[in-house]
């Protein structure tokens, strides 16, 4: 049977273009009668967080994408999270190496770097020089036996070229004197994306992985371990990145990339994943308008067309409000408006904060309007009323960075953050704090701005900066 996953690493925002290829490769196995897996790749310990994980399954459930099998809800090929299973990757690691496939190298980062320099000294391409194939079995014994680190790289042939076959390319290409001999395993043991993705794709058995074509020049290694370690590879295809409207790879630098950003804006999740299976897809009979269902139903991988599919922000909405006119009851769209903002949590959370500024309950939607809209209206002119605009720019750039690089999001690194930056940018916090609540609320006064930007969350917190540096 066929069995397709979507592998996301949890190190950052959960992305809109994970959501993408997971409806691409969900739609494929059930149109198939196959099973869609949810892989967690988190061997990189140190950019990877427990909220991004969590925040990955908060935007597939939202969206609707139910995997079969994952590491929220098991199944018999598990676990399902990498960082749970480095024996495995060690195990074959260490079959390559005995089979001659792969090999030790024990230089240290400093003669790597030393290497690196003397390459372009000569005017040579930069690229590991195999030098650890030269050691013999006895020095690698000697090193072994010292306790010298050492990494673990894939052998690869130093002529001619890798052919394969696309699933959505046809025949692609690539001379091997194009691709280096990857590290498989870390010094610290961990393994790096190419042997933990074959081991995990072969023993879950995975049928046919649809993804990102910024992989496709790392097909042929992955391929290559296959044939070293003996296994039959799945099916590869390689999706078209996501575009900006000015056509260049979908970044969050000019479009909001997190699905929760979307959430949070108050989009459906039906007309998104529609939105989505627009991307580079089409109905046969060209209909704008469908469902998971609908796309189920007429799916066709083949008819992929690979210019690079625009997500466009203002069709998205477009055809949003299409759904919410055509395909729900007014009892329907109230209930999922409730659900989204108008719902008892939410004014838990803001009534304490108006309350103290209430009179009466028409007070209410004017302090806390920022809460239930989108990105605020403004004269951009209140944002320099206390410092100067290029000082406003470089502190909301230095702050956006901070949040983006935040990995939690609570009241004390908010008010850390911001607190950090004033410092660092010598500023005093009252003044910097202007622009940031013209930036949030759109209004020069209402409650706390740093209670605002945690409860708004970071999606949309760094949204509204985002717009006000624009
Ligand atoms: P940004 O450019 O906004 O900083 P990023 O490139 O850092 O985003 P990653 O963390 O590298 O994003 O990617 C997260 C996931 O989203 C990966 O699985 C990646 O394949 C996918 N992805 C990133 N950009 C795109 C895109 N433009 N189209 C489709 N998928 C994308
Ligand atoms: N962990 C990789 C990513 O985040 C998976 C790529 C793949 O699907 O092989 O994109």
């Amino acid at each position: 049977t066929v069995r397709t996953r979507v592998a996301p690493s949890p190190t950052g925002d959960p992305h809109v273009g994970t959501a993408y290829i997971a409806l691409f490769n969900y739609v494929f196995a059930k149109q198939q009668g196959g099973q869609f897996v949810l892989r967690i790749e988190d061997t990189d310990q140190a950019r990877s967080s427990k909220a991004s994980e969590q925040a990955i399954y908060d935007s597939l459930h939202w969206l609707g994408l139910e995997w079969d099998e994952g590491p929220d809800v098991g199944g018999d090929r598990g676990p399902y999270r990498q960082s749970e299973r480095t024996e495995l990757y060690r195990k074959y690691a260490e079959q390559l190496i005995v089979e001659g496939k792969a090999f030790r190298c024990f230089a240290t980062s400093e003669e790597l770097d030393e290497m690196r320099k003397e390459q372009m000294a000569n005017g040579e391409p930069q690229k590991y020089d195999g030098r650890g194939l030269r050691l013999t079995d006895e020095q690698v014994e000697q090193y072994l036996k010292e306790g010298k680190p050492y990494v673990v790289r894939m052998k690869i042939p130093e002529e001619g070229s890798f052919k394969f076959n696309d699933y959505l390319r046809g025949e692609v290409e690539i001379p091997w004197s194009q691709v280096d001999m990857q590290v498989l395993l870390k010094a610290d043991g961990f393994p790096t994306y190419f042997l933990a993705n074959v081991v995990d794709d072969h023993l879950m058995g995975i049928t046919h992985v649809f993804r990102g074509e910024e992989w496709l020049n790392s097909a042929p290694k992955l391929l290559k371990l296959y044939e070293d370690l003996d296994w039959q590879a799945p099916e590869l295809g390689h999706m078209p990145l996501l575009r900006n409207p000015d056509k260049s790879k979908l970044s969050k630098r000019k479009n909001p990339t997190s699905v929760n950003y979307y959430r949070k804006m108050g989009f459906l999740p039906e007309a998104m994943l529609n939105y989505l299976g627009r991307m580079g897809w089409s109905m046969p009979d060209e209909r704008e308008k469908f469902t998971l269902a609908d796309m189920i139903d007429n799916f066709d991988m083949k008819r992929v067309s690979l210019g690079g599919p625009v997500f466009d922000i203002d069709k998205l909405k477009w055809l949003n409000g299409v759904w919410m006119r055509e395909e729900f009851t007014d009892e329907q769209l109230i209930e999922r408006m409730k659900a989204w903002a108008y719902n008892a949590d939410t004014m838990k959370t803001l009534l304490p904060e108006a309350k103290p500024r209430m009179e009466t309950f028409s007070d209410f939607a004017p302090l806390m309007g920022h809460f239930v809209s989108g990105l605020p209206e403004y004269d951009p002119a209140l944002l320099t009323a206390k410092i100067e605009e290029t000082q406003v720019r470089i502190a909301l750039q230095y702050l956006i960075w901070q949040f983006d690089a935040a990995r939690e999001w609570n009241k004390d690194v908010v008010f850390g953050t911001v607190k950090e930056t004033a410092n660092y940018l010598d500023l005093k916090i009252k003044d910097f704090l202007q622009p940031i609540f013209v930036a949030i609320t759109g209004k020069e006064s209402s409650t706390s701005v740093i209670d605002a930007m945690v409860i708004l969350g970071s999606d949309m917190t760094r949204a509204r900066l985002r717009v006000a540096l624009n």
